[in-house]
């Protein structure tokens, strides 16, 4: 059984959603007293729940939900779930996958999704372009292929938006508050069971919570409240535009209600309990990474440029966003590695250009970024492929120069390095072995002066390159 949830974009981008599935009133008063049973028994503490997110593009490789977007989205999340008391993780780096027919997909083909892509024992979130004309949609437990899964439009998931807090309370056994009512007009025929608002029958009808007000709003609506519809017994609806778990528009939603919250804990403990097996992630939080080159506005061949950073202690993987100052032309790149050659052509020669590293870990994607900045000039020619770049993470080797004299110190004695140097035409003009010694010096009394690239290799792997002046 799915559920369809309204746009956030458009009053008018709403679905049709399948009700919370039927049960009989001795089986939901039973599940009120084990929620209350399991409420007063179990110690409360933070659980840590492990997501893994899929982020679908088209064909070519177009409209995917971007990572800095993602990182913000799921700090948000975070936030807005402390009250609840699940800590959302990430369980390995997002998939990405390029298909327009999972990318907007009607309601077979995000099933075949699901069943194609969803990674055992965690929970899967799906961000695509177009999910069955909905803003999200969510399965409860123990329906949908393969543990179910939330899925997000894009556009839906905007760091304020609230469509992922909605949908992840329908993938913890929530209803809508307006349980019942979805598809109805609110001047319709009272549905079966509707929920009075003396709250004398709210065990057992709408989303059979006591503390949520009874609602009749099945299409979105804009806070305050502010119509004279009437219940059955002619009381005043007043419904509460504060719950996630209703259809007011996402800058009204901001909790979830005690009883919401108990529910959710007793659906993670009972339904989900697959979720909160695995051992508890790694809590370091990765401090900026060290940026190494280009670095202090470094004026460097316009194309490629290669991206070198040091290594943060705890990060999955790093976010490099590259811009113009002003924030044109800004680009996204996730790698695991300290390195990243951009394909980008950097074309406005002597134009200062900032780049950022975000390390991530898997419960850290709030963390702090490192910055930079350098100036291309497109009359400089890059002095080497650097495809094979490998700096060491480890007491990486240290340049020191002048006079034309190079000295390197090399921290890792059996390494044997040799050292290259280019001039700005890219042309090599010097190129020496050295055998394996931790300290030793280049004399390069016979070169110009003038501005150089050195390049050390071990082994055939480039581990460092670096611009000095020799004068
Ligand atoms: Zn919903």
């Amino acid at each position: 059984m799915s559920l369809n949830c309204l746009s956030a974009q458009s009053l008018e981008d709403f679905c049709g959603t399948t009700p919370y599935p039927v049960s009989s009133t001795d089986l939901i008063l039973k599940r009120h007293k084990d929620i209350e049973n399991f409420t007063k028994n179990s110690r409360k503490t933070d659980v840590w729940i492990p997501v893994q997110f899929h982020i679908g593009g088209n064909d070519d490789s177009t409209g995917y939900y971007t990572i800095d977007n993602l990182m913000t989205l799921i700090c948000n999340w975070n936030k807005r779930y402390e009250p609840v008391g699940f800590k959302f993780y990430l369980y390995d780096m997002p998939i990405y996958f390029n298909k327009t027919l999972y990318y907007d997909h009607t309601q077979q083909e995000g099933y075949n999704m699901i069943q194609n892509y969803n990674i055992n024992n965690v929970m899967n979130v799906y961000l695509v372009g177009n999910p069955k004309g909905v803003c999200g949609y969510a399965y409860y437990p123990g329906a949908g292929p393969r543990q179910g899964a939330v899925v997000l439009k894009n556009s839906c998931a905007l760091s304020s938006s609230t469509t992922i807090d909605h949908e992840a309370g329908h993938y913890f056994n929530l209803p809508h508050t307006f349980s019942g009512w979805e598809g109805l007009d609110t001047n319709a025929a009272f549905p079966p069971n509707t929920e009075y608002v003396n709250g004398s029958n709210c065990q057992f009808t709408g989303d059979n919570f006591c503390d949520t007000r009874a609602d009749f709003i099945s299409d979105r609506w804009y806070c305050p409240y502010s119509w004279n519809f009437r219940d059955p017994n002619g009381d005043l609806y007043n419904p509460d535009e504060g719950l996630y778990m209703s259809y007011s528009t996402d800058n009204c939603q901001k909790y979830f209600s005690l009883s919401q919250i108990n529910a959710m804990n007793y659906s993670l403990q009972y339904d989900r309990n697959y979720l909160i097996s695995p051992p508890a992630p790694d809590t370091v939080t990765p401090i900026p990474p060290e940026l190494t080159y280009p670095v202090n506005d470094d004026t460097i061949p316009a194309y490629p440029v290669t991206f070198h950073w040091r290594k943060s202690e705890g990060a999955m993987f790093y976010i490099l966003t590259h811009q113009k100052g002003t924030g044109a032309f800004k680009r996204t790149f996730v790698t695991t590695d300290t390195f990243f050659t951009s394909t980008f052509i950097f074309k406005y020669q002597y134009y200062k250009w900032r780049w950022k590293v975000q390390a991530i870990s898997q419960t850290n994607t709030c963390t702090d970024l490192a910055e930079s900045t350098f100036v291309t000039d497109t009359n400089l020619v890059a002095p080497v492929s650097e495809n094979y770049f490998e700096p060491l993470d480890e007491n990486p080797p240290i340049l020191v120069y002048s006079n034309k004299k190079i000295k390197i110190i090399n921290f890792q004695k059996n390494l044997p390095l040799s050292m290259e140097l280019y001039n700005l035409q890219g042309q090599r003009v010097v190129f020496i072995n050295a055998n394996s010694s931790n300290e030793f010096i280049f004399d390069v009394r016979n070169i110009k002066s003038g501005l150089y690239f050195v390049k050390l290799s071990c082994k055939g792997k480039i581990i460092m390159i670096s611009k000095i002046s020799m004068f």
